[in-house]
């Protein structure tokens, strides 16, 4: 029996993308292993985002070259945002790589007769599809538009039909994907937006939830928010990097909105969707961000509360515009710094968050097991865990939160879904 064996980093498209190509190899015929040596074909899913990400990738290449030499059969192959347009250069400095595919295609050598996406045939319960490819953006820091190219929407029609084709295999929550889900359907017939997908998608029957990410502030409409306020599948949690607290660095980084601008936004989404969970993305040590541009992002993030801030430091990425035209000046040092002052920050925000669940109860969709406890996740994506000997996947159950932390919260189960018919 042949075995597969897929290393994924990077974002969750990245994820998504592979678990597409899991179950196509499944299809095929491939057992999934977790161990390289006894794949007889291994797929990289790449991510550039950061140095960080890349010397991760290079390392894994590196490493995988001695296991070429040892079993010459195995099929090695390279996929994600480190595959761009010259791959006749990836080929000379990695020629122990079979193959080459840039993210959202299909692996050259499987030539399949139709072009359809293959879905995995028991689906996790809460489940990602991608909607759109690439960004039109060109952030002046981000490699992605490079990698992934311009957008690209898939139809609505292909999408509900996906979805609906997952919940009948037992998925009950999708979370739609895209570097920038606010573009979606410029570049289709009729312009259908994000809001008029998600009405689509909430009159699915057997699907409970529905979440999207990524958003951008500057694209993000009024339309969307009264989508998410007015569907009962659409989670009241929004993603929204802001990156930086400083006009400034904004500019400097092409965002194309004000501080100002992105506080109204939050606003109004606090407004119209009440209970709201929020998260957001934020760059430290971007050049020549001065200690007091820093300090105003810092205080953009003590004022708004997010639930959740993905915090990174700056690092220059080769052929962006940022990388171009500025120096990367702020010392390595100062950058970590910035970065633990934001994650010390953020740690103590969402402890205050959480503990206000202290004694509430919240209802779950049951994920799976990790280290012998049940997690699943609320509709404001806090993620939490209790034990019990009953088998809970896929269920919808009630927990009282008996314990919190910044990143979770613990709880006893109250009702199951079949308990309350
Ligand atoms: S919106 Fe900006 S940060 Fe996000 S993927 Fe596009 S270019 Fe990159």
């Amino acid at each position: 029996m042949p075995k597969y064996h897929i290393w994924t980093i990077g974002c969750q498209m990245n994820k998504a993308e592979s678990e597409r190509l899991g179950s196509c190899f499944e299809e095929l015929g491939y057992h999934l292993t977790d161990d390289a040596g006894e794949a007889d074909l291994i797929v990289l899913n790449s991510c550039v985002v950061r140095q960080s990400a890349e010397s991760r990738v290079i390392n894994k290449l590196q490493a995988l070259k001695a296991l070429k030499k040892t079993k010459p059969d195995t099929v090695l192959a390279l996929t994600g945002c480190l595959v761009n347009s010259e791959i006749d250069q990836l080929k000379k400095s990695y020629p122990h790589v079979d193959h080459f595919f840039k993210p959202g295609d299909s692996p050259p050598w499987l030539e399949r007769a139709d072009s359809e996406i293959t879905l995995p045939q028991q689906p996790s319960p809460a489940v990602f599809v991608p909607i759109i490819q690439g960004c039109d953006n060109f952030c002046s820091y981000c490699i992605v538009p490079y990698r992934r190219g311009r957008e690209r929407s898939r139809a609505v029609s292909e999408i509900t039909g996906e979805v609906r084709e997952l919940v009948c295999r037992g998925a009950r929550e999708v979370t739609l994907l895209g570097q920038n889900v606010d573009s979606y359907g410029h570049d289709l017939p009729g312009r259908p937006d994000l809001a008029d997908l998600l009405a689509g998608l909430n009159d699915i029957d057997g699907l409970a939830r529905i979440r999207f990410l990524t958003n951008h502030p500057k694209d993000m409409s009024p339309r969307l928010i009264e989508a998410v306020a007015g569907l009962d599948k659409v989670c009241e949690m929004i993603s929204l990097p802001v990156q930086s607290g400083s006009n400034e660095i904004l500019k400097a980084m092409r965002r194309d909105y004000t501080v100002e601008q992105y506080r109204e936004l939050i606003n109004l989404i606090r407004r119209k969707i009440p209970g709201v969970a929020l998260s957001t993305d934020v760059i430290v040590g971007f050049p020549a961000e001065s200690d007091s541009q820093f300090r105003q992002t810092a205080d953009l993030l003590s004022e708004i509360k997010f639930d959740t801030v993905h915090v990174a430091a700056y690092s220059p990425r080769t052929g962006t515009l940022a990388e171009r035209e500025f120096e990367d000046n702020i010392p390595p040092p100062e950058k970590k710094e910035r970065l633990n002052i934001i994650e010390q920050l953020q740690e103590k925000i969402a402890a205050e968050i959480n503990t206000r669940l202290l004694g509430k109860t919240v209802e779950i969709l049951v994920e799976g097991k990790t280290r012998g406890k049940w997690q699943g996740r609320t509709r404001t994506d806090k993620l939490v865990f209790f034990s019990d000997s009953n088998n809970h996947q896929g269920q919808m159950v009630k927990i009282r939160v008996n314990k919190t932390s910044p990143w979770a919260l613990q709880g006893k189960i109250e009702t199951t879904e079949n308990q309350e018919e």
